[in-house]
């Protein structure tokens, strides 16, 4: 499955799902489009249902010039954030705004067919009257995009090679997009941003990345691009790196991980009971917490800092649990970033906490699915 090409009544269609109203001489000076040509694009959209006229625009020339707004209700996507210990399924407008979800607790290691199923169960009870124009799987692990298959993923156990996309076609008949979680949020929070340039960590149990550039996420030639985790730690002892769990030694989550950290603690004599526990124990002053949490952001700065100085993004954003720790960990993380990467990568450089909240990988997986099924639908209107 290839993506479809946007056609050029797509490049109207995408103008409206970034600004939710235009008028049609905006649309005009925005595409450089003939006034027919946009009048034609404006008409199939409306047929479409997905522009309406809204009346009171702006007067050119002594003639009003009609505004019209996307309806992002005109449909729904079902967004699927699947984690190593738990999934939500939302229910989202084509704006990515999530409508109604539900979360349950499942063990990503029970294998696709068990967690899968947990995901179809998810959606009966969400009961969608909506028309539902497309989904958006996302998964903890490497996803071979085109194929919509996970490709060796360090946790996920069964998974490898598994047709996601297959399995959620054969039973709703709607193009279906599986996401790496990472890359997913990395959308969710430049959308809400207006940052075409920006890297997302998820840091919770573990430490996920994605990029977004150009607007687009950087998925590499096999889709294995961004995964700053699994990269080898400037904290690793040469003699003696830590194992991560993906099964190599000396990666930046075997020393930043919520996972790792527990263990370092753990050896210190203090109990952590789940990652979020530890973030408690942070919040409420634990000193040997605290400076654990410290140290990874140092860690992660370390790990970031030479893609800062390579890719120069507008913004890194945290989100995840261990991102509730707020300043301790992103002190750290400032320290390494701006001592070592290039001054004029950093000079305008923000780095901080997520606005979003929690459903932020749905509402990534609902606009990826809608970037799907619009660019399809802007293929089928322009034919
Ligand atoms: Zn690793």
């Amino acid at each position: 499955m290839t993506a479809v090409p946007i056609a050029p009544f797509g490049d109207v269609l995408a103008l409206f799902r970034d600004r939710a109203e235009l008028s049609r001489t905006e649309v005009m000076e925005l595409t450089g489009l003939s006034r027919s040509t946009v009048n034609g694009r404006l008409t199939a959209l409306a047929d479409a249902g997905l522009i309406e006229e809204i009346g009171g625009g702006e007067s050119t020339g002594g003639r009003p010039s009609s505004r019209f707004a996307f309806r992002a209700d005109r449909a729904v996507v079902i967004a699927a954030d699947i984690g190593a210990t738990g999934l939500t399924v939302g229910v989202c407008d084509l704006a990515g705004e999530p409508l109604r979800h539900v979360s349950r607790a499942i063990d990503v290691w029970q294998g696709p067919e068990a967690v899968l199923a947990e995901v179809a169960s998810a959606v009966d009870e969400l009961a969608i009257a909506d028309e539902v124009w497309g989904v958006g799987v996302g998964v903890p692990g490497p996803v071979e995009f085109a194929a919509g298959r996970v490709v060796n993923p360090p946790i996920m156990t069964g998974w490898d090679g598994f047709d996601i996309a297959g399995w959620f076609g054969a039973r709703w008949a709607v193009p279906v997009v599986v996401e790496n979680d990472a890359n997913a949020r990395a959308v969710a929070e430049a959308r809400a941003i207006g940052s075409d340039n920006l890297i997302s960590l998820k840091l919770g149990t573990g430490v996920g990345s994605g990029l977004v550039f150009n607007g687009a996420i950087i998925r590499g030639s096999d889709g294995a691009a961004g995964d700053v985790g699994h990269t080898r730690s400037t904290a690793a002892d040469d003699e003696n790196p830590l194992p991560c769990r993906c099964g190599n030694l000396g990666c930046v989550e075997a020393y930043a991980g919520g996972w790792a950290l527990r263990r370092d603690l753990d050896e210190l004599g203090i109990a952590t009971a789940s990652v979020a526990d530890l973030v408690e124990q942070v919040r409420r002053g634990q000193a040997e917490a605290v400076q654990a949490v410290r140290r990874a952001g140092r860690v992660l700065g370390d790990a970031i800092a030479g893609l800062v100085s390579v890719l120069n993004p507008a913004t890194i954003v945290l989100s995840g649990l261990l991102a509730d720790t707020g300043e301790v960990l992103l002190s750290g993380i400032r320290e390494r970033v701006y001592q070592r990467a290039a001054p004029l990568a950093t000079r305008n450089l923000e780095i901080r906490l997520s606005t979003i909240g929690e459903l932020v990988g749905v509402r990534g997986l609902a606009l990826v699915a809608a970037d799907r099924v619009l660019a399809h639908e802007a293929g089928v209107g322009a034919a």
